[in-house]
């Protein structure tokens, strides 16, 4: 029988299937599960890999987000440093907290995934067709088909299509980190140095981000906003100079190490999803381009799925602030320390909270715009302005 044919007769093996068994994934079948008649669905969740990502999630947060009892470690207090000043914030109402991935992955394996219609696959999703008002979802090991189909992987097969040669991304968040058992007392487990950018800057914005678990054990992770990636060797030194120069110069251990590669683009991540699937996380464009942070961004967005009105989960006025960004951390490195001071020591982290978490009002953004140097900002709006009217130039 011709594919077509029988992709028009088959009746779909489940309800609902979702591509990538990861972060965003778990948080909507678990909010998919809370609703009526879930458990008559039948469900399939597909991962390329037996093993979940090995990570860590971190995020502000001053409400309940339902993910309390996984939160393993939380602080109070945030620290932000460079050349220019330093900088101790109490967060309150704020907290800043951590899930480890492990964690999160063994809750939803002892609990959601056992549910009687769900079924977990290790299989990789290759192509997708929308046929009859089903998704099939091809895959390296056979067929499946739902009314409903999403995913938080981009097709890799559109990422390098339509005529457009530029890969993912151009400028990455990247970075890596140890664990480190400090001989004597080093830490305050109470802060977390969210941004230290007391370090030769060097391919990029370059900082040093430290979240102490107590006062002798932390993660000690060196993150770089740029293009050019490094290999092991650079962030090793980089991460060794930082430790003896602000951290301490006894001897100290490397318990662990962590390491990824977050892209920092605009692309419309909802281009680049298999066909026929509702895009989740990653392949929403979820994860912030300016910051990286996804977690809460992508609850926010699986809640407003499920609410009558449901919200759009980027909006223009906040991608455009990210635009600018992005900008100088393209063309201007050097000058994000600055940026950063500024935002960091001349506002109350409160309010930089609510601008990153994209809840803050016009007129509170004004308040902080002027506390920024202008140039940069100014340059980048002018940059982008002739370039969105002359898009050959
Ligand atoms: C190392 C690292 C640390 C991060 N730390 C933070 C943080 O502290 N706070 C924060 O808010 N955000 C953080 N992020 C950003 C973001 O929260 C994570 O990337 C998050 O895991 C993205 O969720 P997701 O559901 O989109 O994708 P993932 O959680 O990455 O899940 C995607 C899944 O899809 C699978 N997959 C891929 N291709 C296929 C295919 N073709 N077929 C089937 N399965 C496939 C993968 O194996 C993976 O399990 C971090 C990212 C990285 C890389």
């Amino acid at each position: 029988m011709p594919q077509l044919v029988r992709l028009f007769t088959m009746q779909p093996t489940h309800d609902v299937i979702l591509i990538g068994c990861g972060c965003s994934s778990l948080q909507w079948l678990s909010r998919f599960m809370d609703t009526e008649s879930a458990e008559q669905h039948q469900v399939l969740i597909l991962d390329k890999n037996e093993t979940p990502p090995d990570r860590t999630w971190c995020f502000w947060s001053k409400k309940a987000h339902g993910y309390e009892h996984l939160v393993s470690y939380s602080w109070s207090k945030i620290r932000f440093a460079s050349r220019f000043g330093e900088v101790s914030h109490n967060i309150a109402p704020y907290s800043y907290q951590y899930i480890s991935g492990r964690d999160f992955f063994a809750a939803a394996d002892e609990g959601l995934l056992k549910q009687p219609n769900i079924t977990r696959l290790t299989d990789e999703a290759a192509a997708t067709q929308r046929v009859n008002g089903h998704t099939s979802v091809e895959t390296t090991s056979g067929q499946f088909s739902a009314g409903r189909v999403l995913s938080s992987v981009p097709d890799p097969a559109k990422i390098l299509q339509n005529g457009d040669p530029k890969p993912l991304s151009k400028l990455w968040q990247h970075f890596r980190g140890w664990f480190i058992k400090t001989s004597e007392a080093a830490f305050d487990p109470e802060e977390v140095v969210l941004m230290d950018f007391r370090t030769p800057q060097t391919d990029g914005a370059v900082f040093f981000y430290v979240l102490p678990f107590s006062e002798d054990y932390a993660l000690v992770e060196c993150t770089v906003f740029g293009e050019q990636l490094w290999d092991r060797f650079a962030y090793e030194e980089a991460l060794r100079t930082y430790i003896s120069t602000y951290i301490t110069a006894e001897p100290y251990e490397v318990v662990n190490t962590e390491e990824g590669r977050i892209p920092m683009s605009q692309r419309d991540f909802r281009k680049l999803g298999f066909d026929g699937t509702e895009p989740l996380g990653t392949a929403a464009g979820l994860v912030k381009p300016s910051t990286g942070y996804m977690f809460l961004r992508s609850l926010r967005d699986v809640e407003s799925r499920f609410a009558e009105n449901p919200k759009a989960a980027v909006s223009p006025r906040f991608s455009f602030y990210d635009g600018l960004l992005l900008g100088i951390i393209e063309h201007e490195p050097e000058q994000v320390a600055g940026i950063m001071t500024a935002l960091f020591t001349r506002n109350p982290v409160q309010r930089v909270f609510r601008f990153l978490d994209e809840e803050s009002s016009l007129a509170e953004e004004i308040r902080m715009f002027a506390t920024l140097p202008w140039a940069p900002f100014l340059k980048q709006l002018a940059k982008q302005t002739f370039q969105s009217k002359n898009p050959d130039s």
